[in-house]
């Protein structure tokens, strides 16, 4: 036996949460958003399971290269464009689509001799105010774009919402009304909505629509949990007890011994902490699954263990299964607890957790 602290991850999850895209979203292509490692989900499996999406999308280089060499041809986006003339050639051998959203990315393009022609996503910065070009600027922008050799026609447009996830937010209709006004006559494929949009704005959805959290089942809304729009948590974190104790009243726990037992009590050590990527900032009573059953988090979160409440649990004993967040504990819950989102915790996951898959069927 070893460490037990492991992430599972249910591809036939990921497949659902995939098709609850396209009922939302019926007239749309989608682009399944793969950065930072999936989501923490592994970027190789991720593509895998999304193998269907009519195309993914990546911050950098380095994640279209696992894509490709996975073996998926599906066309790859890069969110951020290039940062170079070498990664601009680059991209083009890896056969990807870019971002282009600077002055900067847009002469390289004109100065390119690329042998290959590459596809172009114009971005227009619609009131995010991060990436992309002023609605006054795109005009030009896209007459440039259009007379390059090295884009690949036809020319496409992209823009990002800052509050899709607040669902009265009048943020979100000037954004769209400033995309329309900027966009205005010109015959393009557009892509706006994130999964707050394609939950909440169905104006939003376009030509492409651009999920990223919903596909790993979190929810983009601060007080919901994906279950609640029928999305499957992709991710379960998985370890065991290491320990089981009994402790006397007005002992303490743990690091500061932040932590005073008050009565006799039975404690538990379950091995996963900051160091796994639980969130050191989870406070006593934050929830955590033994055997299925809910106890309370006690004391502060160490590198590598947590300890648990267990005086509600029957005949607690070492290797009993814990799960720090998963279908069955909503990641969304633990994230509140600790005062953070879900994406973070996904995000999170140390390097030395091990992955394992299970594939779900329904
Ligand atoms: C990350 C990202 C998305 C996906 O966002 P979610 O809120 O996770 O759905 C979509 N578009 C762009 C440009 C992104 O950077």
């Amino acid at each position: 036996m070893s460490r037990a602290t492991g992430a599972l991850i249910d591809l036939g999850a990921l497949r659902h949460n995939l098709r609850r895209v396209r009922e939302l979203a019926p007239r749309s292509k989608v682009m399944a958003v793969v950065k930072a490692n999936a989501y923490g989900h592994g970027l190789a499996l991720a593509a895998q399971a999304l193998a269907g999406a009519d195309a993914f999308a990546v911050a950098g280089l380095e994640e279209a290269q696992v894509i490709r060499r996975a073996g998926h041809d599906n066309p790859i986006v890069l969110l951020e464009g290039v940062f170079g003339e070498q990664e601009l050639d680059e991209a083009a051998q890896w056969n990807c689509e870019l971002v282009v959203h600077d002055e900067y990315q847009l002469k390289l393009i004109e100065k390119s001799h690329l042998r290959k022609e590459l596809g172009v996503w114009l971005k227009v910065d619609t009131g995010m105010n991060r990436l992309g070009f002023s609605p006054s600027a795109v005009p030009d922008a896209w007459k440039r774009l259009s007379k390059a050799k090295a884009v690949k026609p036809p020319l496409r447009f992209m823009s990002h919402f800052a509050s899709a996830d607040e669902v009265s937010n009048p943020k979100t209709v000037a954004q769209l009304e400033a995309f329309a006004a900027a966009t205005k006559g010109l015959e393009a494929e557009r892509s706006f909505a994130n999964s707050a949009a394609i939950l909440a704005w169905p104006h939003s959805h376009f030509d492409w629509v651009r999920p990223g959290s919903m596909l790993y089942g979190a929810s983009p809304f601060a007080t919901r949990t994906g279950a609640e729009d029928d999305l499957r948590p992709v991710m379960t974190m998985e370890t065991a007890l290491i320990a089981v104790k009994k402790l006397r009243k007005g002992e303490s726990v743990g690091y500061g011994g932040a932590f005073v037992a008050p009565e006799d009590m039975t404690l538990g050590i379950a091995a996963i902490g900051y160091g796994d990527g639980y969130p050191r900032h989870a406070p006593s009573g934050t929830p955590v699954l033994v055997k299925g059953q809910r106890v309370p988090l006690v004391g502060r979160v160490a590198m590598d263990m947590i300890a648990l409440d267990l005086r509600g649990l029957r005949s607690p004993a070492v290797g009993d299964p814990v799960v720090a967040w998963g279908p069955e504990l909503p990641v969304e819950e633990i994230a509140r607890a600790a005062g953070t989102i879900p994406l973070e915790l996904l995000c999170g996951v140390t390097q030395r957790v091990k992955y394992s898959v299970v594939d779900t069927k329904k």
